[in-house]
């Protein structure tokens, strides 16, 4: 299949994909594969004043009924799996069976906002004075913009949306400028099931804006723009959380991680291994929950590394539309520069690094491929407290459980964590107030792979935020608590006497 066979698949036509000024290269062969025409802050602002008409509209649909809009987005991701799955692997090079699973994600998370559509709960509250009731309401909230990070271009503008639109929200997307051909894709397949649902559908309900961080800006900047929901790096979420507090406006932050595994004397080493080398080598190390950081007991120290050094010499490299690939490209020669660069800080901080370099330049010229690396390291240094987008696993020894999980908490991040031990206190103490400080803890599981039924996110500069299952929903209304007085008087709350 020719990459032009891949964007003819998704509906998007020669008018979309050529002509513009927005350069869009491919990852797998490092060629530019269209020439996508960007949105001006202008074009951003029409699209913003479309969002709130369509906001007066949507907030008076029932919410079960907005749930069948999603229901019909569920059901057109479904029919397009395969070729949007096979579009995210050419646009962001992760291998075709991680590209079907960000798909995945965007239907389960459909699935989950279908139910969630028919209980928005609020809650009844018992008053204190006789003759009254209380509630709390949850009510829709406005113009939701999503922006998106270039290494998840469809699953976290999915949970989002899903979310937001059976809460009675617009929604507007800014994805990645390195990968805006996917959320082209995603418009068509949203404008399909809109043309679906009927009239009920207002016009700018679902919107896409295709440019650079002028765009996010143009979103975080407008006080019509009532939540912005940002997925990206760190210093991204802070540019974004001063502007959005200048306006003292809602935000939802997904920024980088610094993800750690504890194995303990007790783990199974066989599943160990096969977790560490999914959640360090997925995605070419390129998810926000790519474990980063492998904290080992001194004890099975000798036997795990020598075992994943191996695994990794034998890891298939190659292009993410093969099968039987499962180390793609990174995303760019910057990636590939930024990489090689942390592991020379980790030998001049007394790193002994496994792998690592360029892989498949004859074949690939163009492209990004490295070997992944591991690097056993003295200490946790300076280098490992950093998010390296790219494969490198640090290594450390540690003799007690309380020191190693002091290590995976002394990180400015706190995604994702894990620890593979079969001693339930062990476990536990890992999952109470003195384990993990991260928004995700997993036991004898890595750290990246998360399920739609949990709320995803994590604490300190990860952002705080929380998308997907649970109650995340929540972030996308408004709360409003009522008293209601249906006797004759007119008592006052805490007995207060006001006679006049
Ligand atoms: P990035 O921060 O460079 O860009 C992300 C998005 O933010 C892009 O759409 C970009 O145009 C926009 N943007 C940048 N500056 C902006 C500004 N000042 N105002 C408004 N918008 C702005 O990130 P990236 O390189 O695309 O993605 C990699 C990073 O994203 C990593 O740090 C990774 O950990 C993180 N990430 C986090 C999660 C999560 O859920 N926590 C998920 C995916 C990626």
């Amino acid at each position: 299949m020719t990459y032009q066979h891949i964007l003819d698949a998704c509906g998007l036509s020669a008018a979309e994909t050529t002509g513009g000024t927005l350069s869009v290269t491919t990852p797998v062969d490092g060629s530019e594969i269209a020439r996508v025409p960007m949105h001006s802050v202008a074009d951003a602002e029409a699209a913003i004043a479309r969002g709130v008409d369509a906001f007066d509209a949507w907030r008076k649909v029932p919410a079960p009924r907005r749930g069948a809009l999603v229901r019909l987005l569920g059901d057109e991701l479904r029919r397009e799996k395969a070729n949007l799955g096979r579009l995210v692997s050419l646009e962001c090079g992760k291998i075709y069976q991680e590209g079907l699973g960000e798909v995945q994600e965007m239907i389960d998370i459909c699935d989950f906002a279908v139910g969630l559509s028919r209980q928005l709960y609020g809650l009844t509250i018992a008053s204190e004075r006789p003759g009254h009731s209380m509630r709390e309401t949850w009510h829709p909230l406005g113009v939701c913009g999503i922006i998106t990070a270039f290494n998840f271009p469809a699953a976290p503008w999915c949970w989002n949306a899903a979310l937001a639109l059976v809460c009675g929200d617009p929604v507007i997307a800014k994805p990645s400028e390195k990968t805006p051909l996917t959320q082209l894709a995603i418009q068509k397949i949203c404008d399909r099931a809109m043309a679906a649902f009927g009239d009920d559908a207002p016009e700018g309900l679902i919107q896409t804006l295709i440019g650079e961080r002028d765009l996010g800006a143009a979103l975080t900047a407008s006080r019509d723009v009532a939540l912005v929901s940002a997925t990206g790096s760190v210093p991204m979420g802070k540019a974004v959380t001063a502007d959005m507090a200048k306006r003292l406006g809602k935000t939802i932050l997904e920024l980088g991680g610094n993800n750690a595994m504890i194995v303990a004397p007790s783990a199974d080493l066989e599943m160990a291994v096969r977790a560490i080398v999914f959640s360090a080598v997925g995605t070419a190390g390129q998810r926000c929950t790519s474990l980063r950081r492998l904290i080992v007991h001194e004890d099975i120290y000798d036997d795990l590394i020598p075992r994943l050094v191996k695994v990794y010499e034998g890891l298939s490299i190659g292009s993410p539309l093969e099968d039987g690939t499962l180390v793609g490209p990174l995303i760019d020669a910057d990636a590939m520069t930024a990489m090689n660069t942390a592991l020379e800080q980790a030998k001049a901080e007394g790193g002994t690094v496994h792998g690592g370099g360029r892989a498949l330049a004859e074949q690939y010229p163009d492209a990004a491929y490295v070997s992944p690396a591991i690097a056993e390291m003295p200490e946790q240094s300076a280098i490992v407290h950093t998010e390296t987008f790219a494969p490198i696993l640090y290594v450390m020894k540690y003799t007690e459980l309380d020191a190693a999980i002091a290590m995976q908490n002394a990180v400015p991040q706190g995604l994702s964590s894990c620890i593979f031990s079969t001693d339930v206190r062990e476990t536990e103490h890992f999952l109470s107030a003195q384990g993990s400080d991260c928004g995700i803890a997993n036991v004898n599981i890595g750290p990246s792979g998360a399920e739609i039924g949990g709320a995803f996110g994590g604490e300190k500069e990860t952002g705080g935020g929380r998308e997907s299952g649970s109650d995340a929903w929540r972030a996308y209304m408004r709360r409003q608590t009522s008293t209601v007085n249906y006797s004759r008087a007119l008592p006052l709350a805490q007995g207060i006497s006001f006679e006049i």
